[in-house]
């Protein structure tokens, strides 16, 4: 089949295999990509119309006890200056971004034992207790079952917890030996069975990256069925392992996007902050390529720049919740605005 006819059985409903979806990453050419996007934007609007979700994002710790080797808050770079927010810190940005309108929080950081159980379950009680209606999303990284559990009885909705990639071998190329695919899967499989809306997801063009492995993603999406979907170009940063590799390419992002929006139309997808690093129109490219979220950042703004997991990443202007009103003009031109609600996967 030539790569048009599988995108469209895709848009149709088929399921693809790891060679089909292969194929359209080894052949899609610009005409493919423009055909790819036109079905994925058409399936975003039958689903959320024009609306585009909100998330606030709070990064609220970068220790992390993890070595991968493409983040630039990796254990071993001991250029970043560290940092913890306080409780109180925390809270005031939840307090910004609930006046704000956003009624989802995003809390990521780096793995982090200061936050063990106890902390972390007091944090998110505190939240839902100041504002019930918030739904409190975790992207805190590999914890135990029990963990998990607890977090969840504490009030947390939702958890993204990337897979990074869905090969064996090209998680040992990311990583060091002590963190292992099998526990990350486990981890998303544990999830999804606490209840959480749960979110996977892949950088493209991560070093050692191939076709076949971001076709086995599309295949682990496609069986998984997350209710979220990160994905984003990988982008180099400048004191870890892979300083001197490429970045992921935009046309691939807007392409594998494209692609999870037609494998799960219901899927929530956002258009990464990486991307728009990238591309200036990068956030716009990426709703026209099926994506459905953005997530602006809450950090407070003295700590932005030492949560910097790549070079250049963008940490003023539109991404940020200063920038609501400009995002708000930015979605319109695209014929999109900004929803006022959970924004929850549909069924949930
Ligand atoms: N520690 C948590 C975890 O492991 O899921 C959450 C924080 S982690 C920094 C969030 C995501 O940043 C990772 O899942 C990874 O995909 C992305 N990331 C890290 N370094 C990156 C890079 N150099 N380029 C693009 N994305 C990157």
């Amino acid at each position: 089949m030539k790569t048009k006819e599988l995108i469209a059985s895709l848009d149709g409903g088929r399921r693809l295999d790891a060679a089909e979806f292969a194929q359209i990453i080894t052949d899609c050419g610009a005409d493919d990509l423009a055909f790819a996007m036109n079905c994925a934007n058409a399936k975003r609007k039958a689903q959320f119309g024009d609306e585009i979700y909100l998330r606030g994002l709070v990064e609220f710790t970068n220790y992390c006890r993890n070595d991968c080797l493409y983040c630039g808050i990796r254990r071993s770079n001991q250029q970043v200056e560290r940092y913890r927010l306080t409780t109180e810190q925390i809270m005031d940005c939840l307090e910004q971004g609930y006046s704000a309108g956003l009624r989802t929080l995003v809390l990521q950081g780096g793995e982090d034992a200061y936050f063990n159980d106890e902390r972390m379950c007091a944090l998110v009680s505190e939240i839902k207790s100041r504002h019930p209606d918030i739904a409190v999303t975790l992207s805190i990284g590999e914890r135990s079952r029990e963990s998990y559990r607890l977090l969840r009885e504490a009030g947390a909705d939702r958890y993204l917890l990337r897979h990074e990639t869905a090969s064996e071998w090209h998680y040992a190329k990311l990583h060091p030996s002590s963190q292992t695919l099998a526990n990350r899967m486990e981890c998303l499989k544990t999830l999804k069975e606490l209840g959480y809306q749960v979110g996977c997801g892949m950088m493209v063009g991560s070093p050692f990256q191939t076709a076949e492995c971001l076709a086995q993603d599309l295949a682990f999406i496609q069986e998984f069925r997350p209710q979220m979907v990160g994905i984003g170009p990988f982008i180099p940063h400048n004191a870890t392992p892979f300083a001197n590799e490429r970045s992921g390419s935009v046309e691939q992002t807007l392409l594998m996007l494209s692609l999870v929006r037609l494998i799960h139309p219901k899927v929530l997808l956002p258009s990464t902050t990486a991307l728009a690093t990238l591309h200036p129109d990068g956030r716009c490219r990426g709703i026209l390529a099926g994506a459905n979220v953005v997530m602006p950042n809450l950090s407070p703004l003295n700590v932005r720049d030492n949560y910097t997991l790549y070079d250049n990443k963008a940490n003023t202007g539109l991404e940020a919740v200063e920038g609501l009103a400009a995002l708000e003009r930015e979605l319109a031109t695209i014929g999109c605005r900004i929803s006022k609600a959970r924004g929850d996967a549909p069924g949930f």
